[in-house]
């Protein structure tokens, strides 16, 4: 069957493609993805597969109920575009201005469409029930994972296998890991009140950005000297808001970052040392300040049993030629959510374009389309492996 279920997804490459670059032109970002849930309902009413739309929020489930008995499993696809301006110069480029699939979400749903339309054919010989889940609003925290399990629509799921294009690896790479895979993600923003003044009279003012300054540095040193060498983290300040003119002094600053980490115990430990830092040298530099810390994605923790499924699943496919232990990665991911409630895994699927050296998240990012065959691939084969490892 599996070789059948593979023959079949080659078979509907064209149309893979099709829709990828359909949706490509047709971006939506986080929390207003209309549209393309609209898309992705339509085409499972046209395949016959039931269905229901609104899932906390934008999110779209098919159920493909087989005739066999077996477990049920989501297969994960989110569907969401960033706020770029798309800046490449191909004929399925943006049409919407301020809107890019520029971290390959469009190829995520056309892959799991086409696996929907080709397990279709197969529905006699399978086993368990297919739960195809279409996620909004994975760019941004809260993320549409978190309403998605409050719906109580994934409550009968056994487990949760999701797949990430991932360019920075080669075709026919995957990559995964079991435990920390990916990083929690949390934001905050600090803002420092000071008293502003003549740039010249520097002894009459309390300067905010000189503050602001001390405190960008100093949190580097939580990293470096209040956590353990052996613990992993990265602070980091994205914007630094400061000042109006070369001969004033900051009345206010404003600085807002991101914090990356793995463990639970990292994250209290950086928020407490945060909170002390910031006090103690608004505190030396007689100013106020308010500190708003805001928790984001949990880090996505792999669960050990299905991350072995996912090797063995690689095994099966002719397009993966390596299967690997991938390194822990700092970006973030909301599929982490699923993990806290259910067995299963989160991987890459190498989509490297040659020539095209552009990141995720990139105003000319692409990706190589030939990577969502094995995507699907992989994932009917975390599927498989799972039925027959959970009889
Ligand atoms: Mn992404």
């Amino acid at each position: 069957m599996l070789t059948s279920i593979h023959k079949s997804i080659d078979e509907h490459y064209d149309e893979m493609v099709e829709i990828r670059r359909y949706l490509h032109q047709y971006p939506e970002v986080s929390f207003e993805e209309f549209e393309t849930a609209t898309y992705i309902a339509n085409f499972y009413e046209q395949l016959g597969i039931p269905y229901e739309k609104n899932i906390g929020g934008n999110g779209v489930i098919a159920r493909l109920q087989g005739k066999k008995p077996g477990k049920t499993i989501a297969l994960r696809a989110d569907f969401d575009a960033l706020p770029i301006n798309d800046q490449k110069d191909v004929p399925y480029k943006s049409k919407v201005p301020g809107a890019m699939h520029a971290c390959g979400h469009d190829g995520h749903t056309a892959t799991l469409l086409i696996l929907a339309k080709v397990m279709l054919q197969f529905q006699d010989k399978l086993s368990g029930t297919i739960v195809f889940l279409h996620q909004h609003a994975e760019e941004i925290p809260p993320g549409g994972a978190i309403s998605i399990i409050e719906s109580g629509a994934l409550d009968d799921v056994d487990a949760v296998f999701g797949n990430h294009l991932w360019t920075p690896t080669p075709l026919g790479e995957v990559t995964t890991k079991e435990g920390p895979f990916m990083a929690g993600v949390d934001s905050f923003t600090i803002k420092v009140k000071g008293k502003g003044g003549h740039g010249g009279y520097p002894h009459e003012t309390k300067d905010a950005l000189v503050i602001g300054a001390e405190i960008t540095t100093h949190l580097q040193n939580i990293l470096s000297r209040r956590l353990s060498p052996f613990q992993t983290a990265v602070i980091t300040i994205g914007k630094f808001e400061a000042g109006t003119s070369f001969n004033v002094i900051a009345d206010e600053a404003t600085l807002t970052g991101t914090v990356r980490y793995f463990d639970i115990a990292v994250q209290d430990k950086i928020k407490e040392e945060m909170n002390r830092i910031v006090k103690g040298i608004c505190v030396a530099g007689d100013a106020t300040y308010d500190l708003d810390y805001s928790e984001g994605f949990p880090p996505v923790i792999n669960h050990v049993a299905e991350t072995e499924l996912i090797f063995q699943a690689a095994e099966k496919i002719a397009d993966v030629k390596n299967a690997t232990v991938a390194e822990a990665q700092m970006a973030g991911e909301d599929f982490a959510h699923y993990l806290t409630k259910k067995p299963g895994a989160f991987f890459f699927t190498g989509a490297e374009k040659e020539n095209h050296p552009y990141p995720h998240h990139h105003p000319m990012f692409d990706f190589n389309e030939q990577a969502m065959p094995t995507a699907a691939k992989m994932l009917i084969g975390a599927y498989m492996e799972f039925q027959e490892n959970n009889k």
